[in-house]
C-alpha cells in the first residue's frame, strides 16, 4: 500500500489556525471524488513556467528527478563561464579589480537574499555549506550569553550533524540532539542555538521556521536556519521569521554546479557584533593594507575567509537571474503541484507495491522532493536509474525524486512513475547487478 505518514515534525506543524484544515492537496487534484487524475498534457499546457525548460540542458528521453542533489545547468551558463575565461586570460590579475571579480560574493549574495526573503546586504556567498555552518553558529553562540547547549535533531543532514559535534567540542559547548517533535519543548534556559534545517533531506517535511525562531528568541536563544534543500523551491521569509543566522547550497535548487559554493546570512541587527572563527584576510576590514593584527569588515563581509572561487561563484551567478525573474512564488506553486501530481500517480499505479510515502501529503509543509520507503530501495532505484529515470537513495531504505521546478514538467512525472511500476512489475530490480552499493548513492 502506498501509505502516508503523517507526523507532523517538531515545529512542522501548520500554524495554529490552519491545523485541523489540512486539505489532501493531493485530493484536490481529482475531478470530483474518486474521479480521474487530470492529464499531464493538460498540467503542462496550463503551467506558467512551462517555457523555462529551454533555458536548460538535458539529455533527450533522461528524466532527471535528482535535482534536489545536483541541479541540472542553465544554458546560458557556458557563456558566462567562457567570459571569465577571456577576463582571465585578458586581465589576469587585473581582474580581480577591472572585471569585478572581488565584489562577486557580495553581488551574488545580493541576489540570493531576494529569494530567501533577506536583504541584499544580509547575504554573503562563500565556502561550503558546512564551512559556513560552522562559521555561523560560531558566531552565534556568544550572543547567547552564559548559554551553552546547541540544540538540534536527529534528522539533521548528517554534515550539520558532525560539524555541530566537533563544533560542540571544540567551543567547549554541549550538542544536545532531540527527535524533531521535540524541539520546541527542548528550548530550555541552557539553550544558546538551535540549528535546524528549514526542510528536510530525507522526508522534505518542513519545518515552521517563524514559530520555531519565536520560540527559541523567547527563550533567549537563537536560530541558525540551514536552507539547501529550501531556497529554490520553497519560499523562504527569514525577515518575517526574524531568523538570526542561515545556510544554504548552491548546488540544488539552485543549479550552481557541482561544488558550487555554499551563502550565508546573517540578520543586519546581529553584523556589527558577530565575529567569525576563521578570520581570514577577506573578511579583514583592509585586505590589501596587509595589517599585521585583524580588523573584520563592516557588515556581513566579514564572513568571508579565503579567495572566492570565482569560476563556479560564475556559475551560480548566471544561473540565479533565472530563479529571480521567474520569482519564489511561482517556484514553488509549481513545486507543489509536481509533488502533489507524483503522489497522486504513486497512489494510482503503485498501491501495493510496497512503496511507503515518507514525505507530507500536504504541500504545504513539503519541500521539493517525494521520498518513499521500501526494503528493497536500492535495487528497485538502480534499476530505475539505467531506464533513464534518475532520482537517488539515502540509507537505510529511501528513495527520493526532486522535482525541480524550472525544468521538470508534468509528463516527466507521469512516465517516472510508469516505469518504477514497470520495473516492479517486471520484477526487473531483482537482477543481482543493482544489489551492490556504488561509491556515490
Ligand atoms: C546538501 C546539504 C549540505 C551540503 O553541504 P556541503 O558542505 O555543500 O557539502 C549541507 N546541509 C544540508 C541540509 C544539505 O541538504
Amino acid at each position: 500500500m502506498t501509505s502516508d505518514r503523517e507526523e507532523p515534525r517538531g515545529g512542522g506543524k501548520l500554524a495554529d489556525d490552519q491545523e485541523g484544515a489540512i486539505v489532501k492537496t493531493v485530493e484536490g487534484m481529482r475531478s470530483g471524488a474518486g474521479g480521474a487524475l487530470p492529464s499531464a498534457d493538460t498540467l503542462d499546457r496550463d503551467d506558467p513556467l512551462r517555457a523555462q525548460r529551454d533555458q536548460f540542458s538535458i539529455p533527450q528521453g533522461l528524466l532527471y528527478f535528482a535535482g534536489h542533489s545536483l541541479g541540472a545547468p542553465r544554458l546560458s551558463v557556458s557563456d558566462r563561464l567562457a567570459e571569465v575565461e577571456r577576463e582571465w586570460r585578458r586581465h589576469l590579475v587585473r581582474a580581480w579589480g577591472d572585471c569585478g571579480w572581488i565584489d562577486l560574493p557580495r553581488q551574488v549574495g545580493a541576489k540570493l537574499a531576494s529569494l530567501i526573503g533577506a536583504a541584499p546586504d544580509e547575504v554573503v556567498c562563500a565556502d561550503s555549506t558546512s564551512v559556513n555552518l560552522y562559521k555561523t553558529v560560531f558566531a552565534a553562540l556568544p550572543l547567547a550569553k552564559g548559554r551553552r547547549v546547541i540544540l538540534t535533531e536527529r534528522d539533521n543532514f548528517p554534515t550539520d550533524l558532525y560539524i555541530l559535534e566537533g563544533l560542540a567540542r571544540q567551543a567547549r559547548t554541549e550538542l544536545r540532539v532531540v527527535e524533531s517533535d521535540q524541539i520546541q519543548t527542548a528550548i530550555d534556559g541552557d539553550v544558546a542555538v538551535v540549528a535546524l534545517s528549514h526542510v528536510n533531506y530525507k522526508s522534505a517535511a518542513i519545518h515552521d521556521m517563524a514559530g520555531i525562531t519565536a520560540a527559541a528568541h523567547k527563550a533567549g536563544a537563537l536560530t541558525v536556519w540551514d536552507l539547501s534543500h529550501a531556497a529554490g523551491c520553497v519560499e523562504v521569509k527569514l525577515d518575517e521569521a526574524e531568523a538570526d543566522f542561515a545556510v544554504g547550497c548552491g548546488y540544488k535548487y539552485l543549479n550552481g554546479g557541482p561544488g558550487a559554493p555554499g551563502y550565508l546570512f546573517a540578520a543586519q541587527r546581529h553584523q556589527a557584533v558577530v565575529t567569525s572563527p576563521l578570520q581570514g584576510w577577506l573578511g579583514h576590514a583592509a585586505p590589501f593594507a596587509f595589517e599585521e593584527d585583524f580588523r573584520p569588515q563592516e557588515g556581513i563581509e566579514r564572513f568571508l575567509c579565503g579567495s572566492p572561487p570565482i569560476i563556479s561563484m560564475a556559475a551560480l551567478d548566471a544561473s540565479l537571474d533565472l530563479h529571480r525573474s521567474v520569482g519564489v512564488a511561482a517556484l514553488q506553486a509549481k513545486t507543489r503541484k509536481l509533488t502533489d501530481y507524483f503522489i497522486a500517480q504513486m497512489d494510482e499505479a503503485a498501491a501495493g507495491m510496497g512503496f511507503e510515502l515518507v514525505s507530507p501529503r500536504d504541500s504545504r509543509i513539503r519541500g521539493g522532493h517525494v521520498a518513499y520507503r521500501h526494503p528493497e530501495g536500492y535495487p528497485i532505484m538502480a534499476a530505475l536509474i539505467e531506464r533513464g529515470v534518475v532520482g537517488d537513495f539515502r540509507a537505510p531504505d529511501n528513495i527520493r525524486f526532486g522535482c525541480s521546478p524550472l525544468y521538470l514538467r508534468f509528463r516527466d512525472v507521469a512516465d517516472a512513475v510508469a516505469r518504477l511500476v514497470d520495473v516492479m512489475e517486471t520484477g526487473a530490480w531483482k537482477d543481482p547487478k543493482y544489489q551492490t552499493r556504488a561509491k556515490v548513492t
